[in-house]
C-alpha cells in the first residue's frame, strides 16, 4: 500500500515576511528564526535571496550552520525567480545551496499587465522549464516551482505549466494565492483539479487579505492529501507577509492538530515541538517590533484567560471546558524573570567589564582575555547591527560561534 500522504510545514518568514513593509530583520534575527525555527520541527526554512548581494554573507554563514548541525535536520531553501540568469547567479554566490524555489506568474492578469509582451504564455514555461533544468545541473537537490497569482490562473494553464514543471525536473509546485482571494471550498476544488491531473506534490501559498488564509492553507493540503499527494503549507511567525500577512505558523499546526474534520486523518509529516512556540513567537515580536495581539491563537495574552463568572470556573473545574488545548503544549506556563533593579547591558559602546558581567549572568566563561576581548568585539557589531539590546539567545550565539557571526555581520556592497 502506498504510505499515507502527509502535511509538511515550509517557513516563509526569512523571505515573505522581510520583503513586507515596514517588516526588517537584520542577518543575525534571521539567523536565529532559522535556529528556532528548526527547533520547532520545521521542515523547511525559505531563508532568503541567494541573488541579493547583501544576503549572501548571511545564506553562506547559515549553511555553514547547517553543515555544523546547528541547524538539522531542517532544509534552508532560496528563493529566486525562475530564470536561467538568477539561478546561474544564485549558485556561483551561495555555492552550497541544495534547496530552491523558482518563482514566476501564471495569471492572464500579470502576464498581459506585468510582462507587457515581454513574455507570452508559452515563454513563461519555457523560461521556467530552462530555468528549472539548469537548476538542477548546477546542483539542486529538489526544487519546487511556484506559480505565482496561481488563485487567478485559468485552471487549464496551470496544469500544463505544472506538467512542465514536473517533467524539467521539479518535485513540487507551490500555488500561489499571491492576492488573497482564495477561499475554502474553491482552492480544495482547485488543488484537487490540479493534482489528481498533474499527479505531483504542492506547496499552498496563501495570503490574509480577506481573512481566510489559515482556512484555506489548510484546504488545499487537505485536498492533495485526499488525492495522495503530499502537502506543504507555507507559513510565517505571528502570521507576517506581504499585507494582511501569511499563515500563521503557529496557527497552522494547531489547526491540523486539533481542528474537527482534519485531527484525526492528516498529520503533520515532522516532529513539530510546539514547546518552542512561545520562545519563536516572542523573539520574532521582539525581532520585528511588532507585538503579538492579544487574540492571536496560542501566543497572545489572551488564548488562556478567562473571566467571565461562568468561564472561569469552568476552566478552573477542569480546562477542557474552556481549553481546545493546553498552555504547556506551547511552551507556556513558566514564569519569567524580569529584572527590576541595576542592570548592565551589551552593546556597541560596552567596555570588558560590563561585558563579563553580562556573560557571567549567562553562565558563559572564556578561556582567557583574549577570547572575552575578541567576543566582546563581536557583540559591539551584533549591537551595531541589530540597533536594539542583543536577547540572550543572541548573546549565547555569539560567544557560541564566534567565527560565523562575524560573516553574518559582515556585508559588502
Ligand atoms: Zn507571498
Amino acid at each position: 500500500m502506498a504510505k499515507k500522504p502527509k502535511i509538511y510545514i515550509i517557513d516563509v518568514t526569512n523571505r515573505d515576511g522581510v520583503q513586507t513593509s515596514r517588516i526588517c530583520l537584520t542577518k543575525l534575527e534571521k539567523t536565529m528564526i532559522n535556529i528556532y525555527l528548526n527547533d520547532l520541527g520545521v521542515f523547511q526554512s525559505e531563508f532568503g535571496f541567494p541573488v541579493t548581494r547583501h544576503e549572501t554573507n548571511y545564506l553562506n554563514a547559515n549553511l555553514e550552520l547547517a553543515e555544523l548541525g546547528v541547524i538539522k535536520p531542517m532544509r534552508l531553501s532560496g528563493w529566486l525567480r525562475a530564470i536561467p540568469k538568477d539561478v546561474e547567479g544564485a549558485f556561483k554566490a551561495v555555492p552550497k545551496l541544495k534547496h530552491v524555489n523558482l518563482s514566476i506568474s501564471t495569471s492572464d492578469q500579470m502576464i498581459i499587465h506585468k510582462f507587457q509582451g515581454k513574455l507570452d504564455h508559452k515563454s513563461i514555461i519555457d523560461e521556467m522549464a530552462e530555468a528549472v533544468k539548469l537548476a538542477k545541473s548546477l546542483g539542486a537537490e529538489t526544487i519546487g516551482v511556484n506559480a505565482e497569482d496561481a488563485s487567478r490562473t485559468k485552471i487549464e494553464y496551470l496544469i500544463e505549466f505544472s506538467k512542465a514543471a514536473k517533467e524539467a525536473g521539479a518535485c513540487r509546485l507551490r500555488y500561489c494565492d499571491t492576492l488573497g482571494c482564495e477561499s475554502p471550498h474553491n482552492i480544495y476544488e482547485r488543488i484537487s483539479k490540479l493534482i489528481s491531473s498533474v499527479k505531483m506534490d504542492v506547496e499552498i501559498h496563501c495570503h490574509n487579505d480577506l481573512g481566510m488564509v489559515v482556512a484555506n492553507s489548510v484546504m488545499g493540503a487537505k485536498a492533495a492529501n485526499d488525492a495522495g499527494f503530499n502537502a506543504y503549507i507555507n507559513t510565517c511567525v505571528n502570521g507576517m507577509g506581504e499585507r494582511a500577512g501569511n499563515a500563521d505558523l503557529v496557527s497552522i499546526i494547531l489547526a491540523i492538530k486539533y481542528a474537527a474534520g482534519l485531527r484525526d486523518n492528516y498529520q503533520i509529516a515532522e516532529e513539530v515541538n510546539l514547546k518552542k512556540a512561545w520562545e519563536l513567537c516572542k523573539y520574532a515580536s521582539y525581532a520585528f517590533g511588532v507585538p503579538i495581539p492579544i487574540n492571536q491563537p496560542g501566543i497572545g495574552a489572551n488564548a488562556f484567560a478567562h473571566e467571565s463568572g461562568i468561564h472561569a470556573d469552568g476552566a478552573l473545574k477542569d480546562r477542557r471546558n474552556y481549553e481546545l488545548y493546553d498552555f504547556e503544549e506551547l511552551g507556556r506556563g513558566e514564569p519569567e524573570i524580569i529584572e527590576t533593579g541595576r542592570q548592565i547591558t551589551a552593546g556597541e559602546y560596552s567596555g570588558i567589564k560590563g561585558f563579563r558581567n553580562v556573560y557571567d549572568n549567562l553562565e558563559i566563561e572564556f578561556k582567557d582575555d583574549k577570547e572575552a576581548a575578541k567576543v566582546l568585539e563581536l557583540v559591539r557589531y551584533a549591537n551595531v547591527h541589530n540597533q536594539k539590546p542583543l536577547t540572550k539567545g543572541e548573546l549565547r550565539f555569539v560567544a557560541k560561534y564566534p567565527d560565523i557571526a562575524r560573516k553574518i555581520f559582515t556585508m559588502e556592497p
